[in-house]
């Protein structure tokens, strides 16, 4: 799906020398469709509401924007990039910093979770991207640590979940701190109709790209079982001796359920590691990279790990718990 292009290739684009580099150092050869069509229309500086399946590089349709976009000889948060966890924040950030690996330009990650005087103290050194979840960001921002008068680009990735209850005040507070002039680019896979108020309110005539004719869940294989709550563990143990596993993720509902399937998957004799928002940051992060990494085979977590997480070893996801919404198992697989 990264690959499918219109033949455009990032040349066209007459993005900064160094910033050309960073991307074919990643091995990205051809701009994606996505991509295609977000990149000169960020660099335009209009207003950006773009839907694309998962997996088909949104990340990089607006961080190489956002990295061209940056004067990285002005001491300044230039591009403001919002995401909805932590663990996405940091993947995030490590993207803005290969793709600019030859660039000047200062990325930095906050998140909630971790000391807010080591952000503020790190606020005191040059920042021009700013990456993090939404309520520690307005934390420094209220503090007035974080000076977003220069911030001319806010990037919402999953936006739509930056949307709920949860995040939306935040957001909107943020967007007060922000200057008139900024441009506001909305990217996610799903964007229900309850985004239309915010839409219509913060970016009324944004330019809009949708690239989610083809079959959303194109090239995966989906099965089902039906089981007894009770039979649900064997029938897991079954599909292990059965699947080609390389690596997998497992989805259960709440916190408890996780730390019980995984202590039963230990049991059975699989590596199995878990996460949850009730674990501290640390241990997360490190259970995160440590997956990714290889280290272990099995993952269990809550939808806490739904959003935007690109783990390319992963080639069996288990829905142990029915998702709550079509959406939640969209993101899930
Ligand atoms: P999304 O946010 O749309 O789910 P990601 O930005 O996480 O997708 O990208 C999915 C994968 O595709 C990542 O591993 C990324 O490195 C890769 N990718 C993105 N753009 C390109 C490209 N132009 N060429 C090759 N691979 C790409
Ligand atoms: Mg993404």
């Amino acid at each position: 799906d990264v690959t499918a292009t219109k033949g455009n290739e990032f040349e066209d684009y007459f993005l900064k020398r160094e910033l050309l580099m960073g991307i074919y150092e990643k091995g990205f050869e051809n701009p994606s469709p996505i991509q295609e069509e977000s990149i000169p229309i960020a660099l335009t500086g209009s207003d950006i509401l773009a839907r694309a399946k998962n997996g088909t590089g949104k990340t990089a349709a607006f961080c190489i924007p956002a990295l061209e976009k940056i004067d990285q000889d002005k001491n300044a948060i230039q591009v403001v990039i919002v995401v909805p966890t932590r663990e996405l924040a940091l993947q995030t950030s490590q993207v803005c910093k290969e793709l600019g690996k030859h660039l000047k330009i200062q990325v930095m990650v906050t998140t909630g979770g971790t000391s807010l005087k080591d952000d503020i103290v790190r606020l005191y050194q040059p920042v021009h991207l700013l990456v993090g979840t939404p309520g520690r960001i307005l934390d420094l921002t209220k503090k007035g640590v974080c000076i977003l008068k220069d911030c001319s680009m806010l990037v919402m990735d999953e936006a739509d979940k930056l949307l709920s209850p949860e995040f939306q005040p935040s957001i909107e507070q943020l967007i007060r701190y922000l200057p008139a002039s900024r441009q506001i680019l909305m990217f996610s896979a799903t964007f229900p109709v309850t985004v239309k108020e915010f839409k219509d309110k913060y970016l009324p005539k944004p330019y809009v790209i949708n690239l989610m004719d083809e079959l959303t869940l194109k090239g995966i294989t989906q099965f089902y079982a039906f089981v007894e709550e009770r039979q649900k563990v064997h029938c897991l143990n079954t599909l292990f001796s059965k699947l080609q596993i390389n690596q997998s993720i497992i989805f259960c509902n709440s916190v408890n359920r996780v730390e019980l399937l995984a202590k039963k998957i230990t049991e059975l004799g699989y590596s199995c590691f878990y996460i949850h928002a009730k674990m501290l940051q640390d241990h997360r992060n490190r259970v995160f990279h440590d997956f990714r990494n290889g280290a272990c085979r099995n993952l269990v977590c809550t939808d806490l790990f739904t959003r935007g997480i690109d783990i390319q070893a992963v080639n069996v996801v288990i829905n142990f718990d029915f998702p709550k919404s079509s959406e939640t198992y969209l993101h899930r697989v």
